[in-house]
């Protein structure tokens, strides 16, 4: 063997890159090794199929794109030859995708000595020996070099296996398969590298909502597929689907440019949808065209009947029943600042629903089918108890008495024990109930006046406190807000927004905190998210802000934080 040079390839277009390797070839114990050296990337492809090496070193330290593209060709055109990148220890992340694209090594710039460079060589041309022999009897690992994915024939190849095992286990299986709509538009606009890049952060996406189990791979250009195998339930499937959808639809930042996409999904479900892989893979393919032409359905089982159960209301209401059972809802709390001092003088307690599929669902998502059910009864009674559990955790730290605003819905109202279910939460709590804010939009108040008006009566009696949400929104009469026991009033976030550009909403808040302050009510302003916002608030004699300018509703640990740290919005009080 050592009488044969080892044939090395040098891609790079550094001629100190080149120096250096002819160095540290000269240092090497034997010196049977012949150095190519190609500087031009675009001569490179060819250098690489006509010549035969032993081994191909291929720089990706500066055009990265550029180098998974030479390798992904020189590999698909059959090269056998091992190939190692040159990375920069700027881009580690670098390292798992030229892996899982098929180079053998990744070696970084800077860190090669002698040493390695040996060891590395004989180490490849081990490989090839190795390959060599083996040649025939396994298929070649086929990584799409953009994304690291599995590429079609990769993944024709699970859905091969997935499929024998669903059948021997008696077992199902789901192929859901997806593309872009307007995949050619992206790089037309914005360019090609702009479009790899949204693959590949389409890719990451996809591979952070499915199992690790999960074969997620890219079939085509814009097209990607996940096999999910084992399923448990079959509307499960529309939680996955749900989650796809979901991640694809935020915006995408492509060189600073926010970019929305949307995307088709059609889902076939084994063994209704087809017994082979191939009939599959043709159903989930319809389905997708058939979601294509439907307004507003991003997804679409190929089976009417899955198609049916999984978008039924029964169906998305056992799943948020099955949250509750679960315990998957979680309190967030944004914090409310003081206009005169900056400091957070009170909570809002918002929920989330931690879902085990489709990730952190916000309350928009839920709390209307919550309310259409009469789930939102237990939900809000959890509530409740979870903010009374929060506050009573923050006395036992030692921290400031905060009083926790909770959400209340129209609906809850409506639930005859109410009002005694809700005493008995708040003092069996042992907190006091002073500490305690609910907060009801003017819809709310308005709807089952009478009832609702003497429940609120009743609570407020026991210590608790009601403010108006969503002020400005909604329709309730002057006499009315007049007579009952509201103490604030929280601006809705529209008026805010343009508030510093809209002389209208300029005039109509100020008019907001001059009727609230001649009730002798406080004012919130909700959604304050800029410093001219604040500005204006608190020359316009607002009292209370919340909003993303001082931070968003963030997890219980957090707002504790906030709270122990004393954070102020200081550039108010200068
Ligand atoms: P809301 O009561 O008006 O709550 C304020 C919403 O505005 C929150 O959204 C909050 O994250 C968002 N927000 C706060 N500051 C800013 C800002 O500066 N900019 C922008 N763009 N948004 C801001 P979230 O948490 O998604 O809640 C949405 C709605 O869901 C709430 O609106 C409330 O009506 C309802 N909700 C939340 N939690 C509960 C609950 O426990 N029970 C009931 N019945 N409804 C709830
Ligand atoms: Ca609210
Ligand atoms: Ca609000």
């Amino acid at each position: 063997m050592h009488s044969i040079p080892v044939r090395i390839l040098l891609v790079d277009d550094d001629i100190s890159q080149h120096s250096q390797f002819v160095r540290l070839i000269n240092e090497l114990a034997s010196s049977q090794h012949q150095l190519h050296w190609c500087s031009d990337f675009t001569d490179a492809l060819t250098s690489c199929l006509t010549d035969t090496y032993d081994v191909i070193f291929l720089d990706a330290s500066k055009d990265h794109l550029m180098s998974r593209r030479l390798l992904s060709a020189v590999l698909s055109h059959g090269c056998s030859a091992p190939i190692v990148m040159l990375c920069d220890h700027q881009r580690p992340e670098l390292k798992a995708k030229v892996l899982a694209a098929g180079a053998m090594d990744v070696l970084f710039k800077g860190a090669i000595d002698a040493d390695m460079l040996e060891r590395v060589v004989r180490y490849a041309t081990m490989h090839n020996a190795q390959n060599q022999r083996n040649q025939g009897e396994s298929p070649p690992i086929c990584f799409d070099p953009l994304t690291g994915l599995p590429n079609r024939q990769l993944f024709m190849d699970r859905l091969a296996q997935s499929v024998s095992r669903a059948e021997r286990d008696s077992g199902s299986l789901a192929l859901l398969c997806f593309d872009l709509d307007g995949f050619k538009k992206v790089n037309e606009s914005y360019g090609h590298d702009a479009g790899d890049q949204l693959i590949e952060m389409i890719a990451e996406r996809l591979q952070g909502c499915v199992n690790k189990t999960d074969t997620v791979a890219r079939i085509g250009g814009d097209e990607f597929a996940v096999i999910v195998d084992a399923i448990e339930h079959k509307t499960d499937l529309a939680n996955i689907a749900q989650a796809l959808t979901d991640v694809m639809v935020r915006p995408f930042s492509l060189g600073g440019h926010r970019v929305i996409v949307s995307s088709s999904l059609g889902i076939a479900v084994y063994p209704e949808a087809g017994g082979s892989p191939d009939e599959l893979l043709k159903n989930a393919d319809l389905a997708k065209q058939k979601a294509k032409t439907m307004e507003g359905c991003a997804y679409r089982f190929y089976n009417d009947q899955i198609n049916v159960e999984a978008m039924s209301q029964l169906y998305r209401e056992a799943d948020l029943r099955r949250g509750l059972r679960r315990h998957e809802f979680e309190l967030y709390y944004q914090p409310r600042i003081a206009l005169n001092t900056g400091c957070i003088i009170g909570m809002e307690a918002l929920i989330r629903w931690r879902h085990p599929v489709r990730g952190l669902v916000m309350p928009d998502d839920f709390i209307p089918l919550a309310e259409e059910t009469g789930l939102i009864s237990p939900i809000g009674y959890w509530v409740v108890r979870q903010a009374c559990a929060d506050i009573k955790a923050m006395d036992e730290m030692g921290l400031q008495p905060l009083d926790v605003a909770v959400n209340l819905s129209f609906k809850q109202f409506q639930d005859e024990k109410f009002l005694e279910n809700t005493t008995e939460i708040i003092f069996s709590s042992g907190i006091d109930p002073k500490r305690l804010e609910f907060e009801l939009t003017e819809t709310a108040i308005m709807a089952n006046a009478e009832e609702t008006h003497r429940c609120m009566r009743s609570l407020n009696r026991l210590g608790p406190t009601f403010s108006l949400d969503d002020f400005g929104t909604g329709y309730s009469s002057f006499a009315h807000i007049q007579r009952l026991p509201i103490n604030s009033l929280k601006v809705d976030r529209s008026f805010i927004k343009n508030v510093t550009e809209n002389s209208e909403d300029a005039m109509i808040v100020k008019a907001m905190i001059n009727l609230a302050h001649s009730l002798n009510m406080t004012v919130v302003a909700e959604g304050a998210e800029t410093a001219a916002q604040m500005h204006f608030l608190r020359s316009n004699h607002c009292d209370q802000v919340q909003g993303f300018y001082f931070s968003p509703a963030v997890v219980f640990e957090d707002m504790v934080q906030l709270v122990m740290n004393d954070e102020k919005v200081v550039v108010l009080l200068g």
